[in-house]
């Protein structure tokens, strides 16, 4: 590996250290040179020599104390330490020296045991890294940073110049510069030229690529020398493989020579930084379809919760609907069962009262039977009647006709006071005739003498006609109001005073109008009178 060797020289004479000096330098190797024992443990705590040479007659102080000093100092436990000795027989063997040297040295003599010292060095230098990297990669969650950190650690290693990842986009069939630091950083996100043809067969054929002399070979690399490597000797050129496909290339450039031993090692952390990226971008999409589906679930679960409260809501109504329709029939049906016994057992003298009864009681059945009817069939939409053009000037005449001739002795009179231009309304006339005859026999019933007052009128904007029935009965009590146009529902008054009724009425009133888009409305102040609003939608046809 070609790792920058920091080497110590613990003597008081400096012939050694000049030398050593001369010899290393050339390779790039930093020389230092400490006269005393003291001098060197403070270099060796700072700059954490790779190898360091002391002299085996140090004056100051004992070489043997200071080599144990150095090997126990905690970043120096892989330095290498040799031992210089003047003579054969100054040679001591202890744990703390690793190998010695006997002056004079020979340049071939030190350049062996440095290579051996800094294969060595190197060694415990790239297992620690690739260590730090695994730990990083497997440890960290992966994201956007986690890349930078690994690259920079890479960079850091090699001294390199330069260090960046491409890939190849899939839906251009471009390569797009990833990542990139040092000196390519501002290549970052650039698209590499088509020109460049040479990096498709790497990305084919999957096999490192060492360029050991890039200047040479300007051309080719013109896309990343311009960008700033014109002091680049040497490019690795790493594809990256995950699940045996090759998803991007590592490209690392250094100034000095990249070997073989380096390639190794970037192959072996270029594929553990594929597989790790490759494992991250599965969990990140199963992650994406998982709360994709979540919120799919979440829909669908609202939405069939909506539907069940619908149809509990459905289930209520038809059971209350059910248990009032039961209570109402009783009390006519026992009526009728009662007179009818007493026609054939009771007072003789009372058989027109008891035939009174029972007309009356039909009578109550028949209108309830039938306001049960109305209401099903409107709730199912079952009205054979088609929708047409109606005046609803035309209709109120015709239902007060009906209401008065069917209660001959009411002293109450019916006034009509229509708009002279309204508009037409679409929709079915028997059922706007249902409309007003409940809303009239509503106000006769509940008034005991007076006026009722019906009125037409036009919305300014001429789209919705209004019809108010003002009558100047009982009124509603307050508590009431919200209820009247509930099924089944009758106002405390007119259960007091008996006014016959079903509680049907109005709802069949309010589920007609909202069945013509329209609305009604209710306002009435006890002891005065009420008034009911009826407002439908104006048809221009
Ligand atoms: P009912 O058959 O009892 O008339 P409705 O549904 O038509 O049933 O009316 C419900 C209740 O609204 C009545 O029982 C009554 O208390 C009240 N109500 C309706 N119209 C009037 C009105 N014009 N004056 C006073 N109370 C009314």
């Amino acid at each position: 590996m070609n790792r920058r060797i920091q080497v110590l020289i613990v003597n008081s004479d400096q012939t050694f250290f000049t030398l050593a000096s001369k010899w290393l330098e050339p390779a790039n190797h930093l020389v230092l040179l400490a006269t005393t024992g003291s001098m060197a443990l403070k270099i060796a705590a700072k700059i954490k020599p790779h190898i360091i040479f002391v002299d085996a007659s140090l004056p100051d102080e004992g070489s043997l104390a200071l080599c144990q000093k150095l090997k126990t100092l905690p970043n120096l436990s892989s330095s290498f330490i040799y031992l210089l000795a003047n003579q054969k027989d100054q040679i001591i063997e202890a744990d703390c020296i690793d190998d010695y040297l006997v002056l004079p040295v020979m340049r071939r003599e030190l350049l062996a045991k440095i290579k051996i010292a800094h294969r060595l060095v190197m060694a415990e230098s790239c297992q620690e890294i690739f260590l730090r990297l695994a730990v990083k990669l497997n440890s960290s969650p992966i994201s956007e940073g986690l890349l930078p950190t690994v690259l920079a650690e890479l960079q850091e290693l090699f001294f390199a110049d330069s260090i960046s990842l491409t890939t190849l986009d899939n839906k251009s069939g471009e390569t797009v510069v990833t990542a990139a630091y040092g000196k390519l950083a501002h290549l970052n996100k650039k698209r590499i030229p088509k020109s460049m043809v040479w990096i498709k067969t790497i990305q084919k054929n999957g096999n490192p690529l060492l360029i050991e002399d890039v200047q040479a070979t300007r051309e080719r690399f013109a896309f990343f020398l311009e960008g700033g490597l014109d002091q680049t000797e040497t490019l690795a050129v790493i594809p990256l493989k995950a699940q045996g496909e090759i998803f991007g290339i590592l490209w690392l450039g250094s100034g000095t020579l990249i070997n073989q031993e380096m390639m190794d090692f970037l192959t072996a952390v270029a594929n553990m930084i594929g597989s790790v990226l490759q494992q991250g971008l599965q969990i990140k999409a199963a992650q994406e379809n998982n709360i994709l589906l979540e919120e799919r679930v979440l829909e669908r679960t609202n939405e069939l919760s909506v539907a069940y409260d619908r149809l509990q809501e459905l289930s209520d109504m038809k059971t209350c609907f059910v248990a009032n329709v039961s209570h109402e029939l009783r009390l006519p049906i026992s009526n009728l069962l009662l007179y009818q016994d007493l026609l054939k057992k009771g007072n003789p003298d009372k058989r027109t009262t008891y035939e009174e009864q029972l007309s009356l009681n039909i009578e109550r059945l028949y209108n309830l039977v039938e306001d049960i009817l109305s209401l099903s069939r409107l709730e199912a939409r079952q009205n054979e009647d088609s929708l047409t053009p109606i005046c609803i000037n035309d209709i109120v005449p015709e239902a007060i006709k009906m209401v008065t001739s069917s209660n001959p002795d009411t002293p109450v009179k019916i006034h009509f006071k229509p708009h002279p231009n309204l508009p037409l309304v679409h929709s079915s006339r028997t059922q706007l005739l249902q409309v007003f005859t409940n809303l009239f026999s509503n106000a006769i019933k509940h008034t005991a003498e007076g006026n009722i007052l019906v009125t037409t009128a036009l919305q300014p904007k001429k789209q919705q006609i209004y019809c108010t029935v003002q009558d100047e009965g009982m009124g509603i009590l307050p508590e009431d109001l919200p209820n009247i146009f509930k099924r089944f529902y009758r106002g405390r008054q007119s259960v007091q005073n008996q006014i016959p009724g079903s509680g049907l009425g109005l709802a069949i009133v309010r589920e007609i109008v909202n069945q013509h888009k329209g609305s009604i409305d209710v306002k009435s102040v006890p002891g005065k009178g009420s008034t009911f609003i009826v407002r439908l939608p104006a048809s221009f046809m």
